[in-house]
């Protein structure tokens, strides 16, 4: 990768993804560019894939430049995997997490321990001006608890143990979510992918 490396768009505005993007990309060469001003994108597509490319898309379309984005969420099997797509705003409003933790709880309080599993899923995708693009997804799979546990992490971190550990993704440091996390793992698989786009607009 050439100086291009450092102009790839980072198609949200949300800080924590932000942080965790940067931590996860930075290794691999990649500069995040997160302009404040970047357009909202209505995420209307039925699949995690579909909703990171619209982002994607739209963000290489405005700027000019490789966009790459994410869309993510929390697929819990006792709900048919809802709340999947809608996770963001599972409780009627966009980004209130703990509305939206307190639901998805409630929905499940009678759901037992063995039927109480779940798995972030997370679609990374990245498009170039030229119209090339590539999407591939990262999951983790995990329980529920019954009560939320951790301060770190945001959205339903705090009630999700992944499978093999003791500790919500809450408890764990970001380093240590990053290495076993959804969008740790997308991303991984997604920066090899950004040399042949970045090649695309050279
Ligand atoms: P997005 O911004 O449309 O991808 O929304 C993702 C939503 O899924 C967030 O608002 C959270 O509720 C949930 N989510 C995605 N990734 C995570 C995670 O790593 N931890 C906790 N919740 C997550």
């Amino acid at each position: 990768m050439t100086g291009l490396s450092t102009r790839v768009v980072l198609a949200t505005r949300n800080e924590h993804k932000i942080r965790e993007l940067a931590r996860i990309l930075t290794p691999y060469g990649i500069a995040l560019e997160s302009p404040s001003d970047l357009p909202d994108v209505a995420e209307t597509g039925a699949t995690f894939a579909e909703n990171a490319l619209l982002k994607a898309r739209e963000i290489a379309s405005v700027t000019g430049l490789v966009a790459i984005a994410d869309d993510s969420g929390l697929v819990v099997d006792a709900l048919n995997g809802m709340p999947g797509v809608l996770s963001a705003r599972w409780a009627g409003r966009h980004g209130d997490d703990a509305a939206n933790l307190s639901l998805v709880l409630a929905q499940i309080a009678d759901v037992p321990e063995e039927r109480r599993t779940a798995a972030f899923v997370c679609a990374a995708a990245a498009v170039a001006p030229s119209g090339a693009e590539v999407v591939v997804e990262g999951r983790v799979d995990g329980t529920l608890l019954r009560a939320p546990r951790g301060s770190g992490g945001f959205g339903y971190d705090p009630i999700f143990v992944p499978l093999g550990f003791s500790q919500t993704t809450a408890e764990m440091t970001p380093e240590e979510k990053d290495a076993i996390s959804h969008r740790g793992k997308a991303f991984r698989a997604l920066a090899p992918r950004l040399s042949e786009l970045l090649g695309a607009v050279e």
